[in-house]
């Protein structure tokens, strides 16, 4: 394990167009409009702490691989570090770092006690076996058990993992230090103190948000054509909860390809083809073929980005035809098409709130942890949804007060909450 400057300055390279200069530069945007004090500015711009660890494991056929883990500790003024783990093989250091910041921002705006931080290993899943994915996963813990636990870094799931890595983490975290210890991850099984709501937690609260920006153009859910990109927790959750509440789902895609109905789709019979069909959609009965860069050009109410970064971007965005984009994946949009939509009229509700259900309803898992006391479903839900309409609102005004687009309110708000707290907490020593 090493966390070296030169490390820092790979993240903060100018040489390359990438993830972390976009984070820096909402960032920027953020600062100006609250005139913040530069200084502050140039200590919000560096993670606090990035973490590097190689990940050797036997596989199944007796060889020896390594894999590269990390984890990013952006910033901590507000209490523990919060973030999930992403399995994927397009995971860098600079893109996880660019993910704790966003989480930074995320929980600040939401008004929950975290700080960001993110974590991934670079890997395809699908090339490794149960058995396999678990050596992993607990080789990776072990390697961060002094940098992870409840009241310092908080893992969670992210692209590629499940409750099932979270076990394996709380486990592993857990026979190490000798005792149970179900605060140091979320997003776990609700046998060993996950909980109820949280599943479907990312998607509830995309749902919700779609729900507020379509009353303010005076529709509601039930009038609404739907787009969604990505059918993975999140994606599936969104629009089986949209669906129940009677909107229409134009089309659905994965990254093998999408599916479209005029008709609109019957998401739980869709949810079962996938189930049988190795997560395939296309063929689905009723439905035509279509990729994923078609579907994000359909004309429709809302559409949903919920899967990976960079989707919409300079040479799709002027075909873009939805009046309401809801980031239900973190970085959907790219910098120029986020300025390209605000020209367009489009309503975008930026992913730092509007994919925030996953980590409200981890903070509530962990208080739940926290206090040996387990709530039903309805009371996770309630609370939950309370704190994403409060988040939406105050959005709304600022970006009213301001005359700013959704996304800079956004922004302005949660790093103005962190910038307080650490002229607050001062600069040590
Ligand atoms: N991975 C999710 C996110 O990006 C959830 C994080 C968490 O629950 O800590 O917000």
């Amino acid at each position: 394990m090493f966390t070296t400057l030169n490390l820092l300055s790979e993240i903060l390279s100018p040489a390359h167009i990438c993830p972390y200069d976009q984070a820096c530069s909402y960032l920027d945007s953020a600062a100006k409009e609250l005139k913040l004090d530069p200084n502050l500015i140039t200590i919000l711009s560096h993670p606090r702490r990035a973490i590097t660890v190689s990940i050797p494991i036997k596989l199944d056929n007796g060889d020896v691989q390594v894999l590269v883990g990390h984890r990013v500790q952006h910033c901590n003024v507000l209490g523990p570090y919060k973030g999930g783990t992403r399995y994927h093989p397009a995971v860098t250091l600079r893109e996880i770092s660019a993910l704790a910041m966003l989480m930074t921002w995320k929980c600040a705006l939401l008004g929950i006690p975290y700080g960001g931080a993110k974590g991934g290993i670079t890997l395809n899943p699908n090339h490794y076996s149960v058995g396999e994915l678990e050596r992993i996963t607990r080789r990776y813990t072990s390697e961060l058990i002094n940098d992870i636990g409840p009241a310092v870094d908080i893992p969670a799931p992210d692209v590629g993992a499940s409750a099932r890595e979270m076990a394996w983490m709380m486990d592993t975290y857990s026979v190490n230090v000798g005792h149970a210890v179900p605060g140091v991850v979320t997003g776990k099984p609700i046998s060993i103190g996950g909980s109820l709501g949280r599943e479907m937690a990312t998607g509830r609260g995309a749902m919700i948000m779609a729900r507020e920006a379509l009353a303010l153009h005076g529709k509601t859910i039930a009038d609404a054509h739907i787009v969604i990109q990505g059918f993975g927790n999140v994606g599936s959750s969104v629009a089986l909860l949209l669906h129940q509440a009677g909107a229409k789902i134009l089309a659905i895609s994965r990254s093998s390809g999408g599916i479209f109905s005029e008709a609109g789709l019957d998401i739980p019979a869709l949810k079962a083809y996938a189930d049988l069909h190795n997560k395939e959609l296309v063929g689905f009965p009723g439905s035509v073929q279509i990729s994923n860069q078609d579907l994000l050009v359909l004309p429709c109410d809302v559409l949903i980005p919920a899967a990976l970064e960079n989707q919409i971007t300079a040479e799709n965005v002027s075909r873009v035809e939805a009046s309401i984009i809801v980031e239900a994946a973190n970085g959907p949009i790219t910098l120029e098409a986020d300025r390209a939509l605000e020209s367009q009229g489009v309503m975008v509700l930026p992913d730092i709130l509007a994919n925030a259900g996953g980590v409200v309803a981890s903070y509530l898992e962990w208080v739940q942890g926290l206090s040996y006391l387990f709530w039903h479903e309805e009371r996770v839900n309630r609370e939950m949804e309370g704190l994403m309409v409060e988040a939406f609102q105050k959005v709304m005004k600022q970006s009213k007060a301001q005359q700013t687009p959704l996304r800079l309110a956004a922004y302005a708000l949660a790093v103005g909450r962190v910038a307080q707290a650490i002229k607050d907490r001062g600069l040590y020593p």
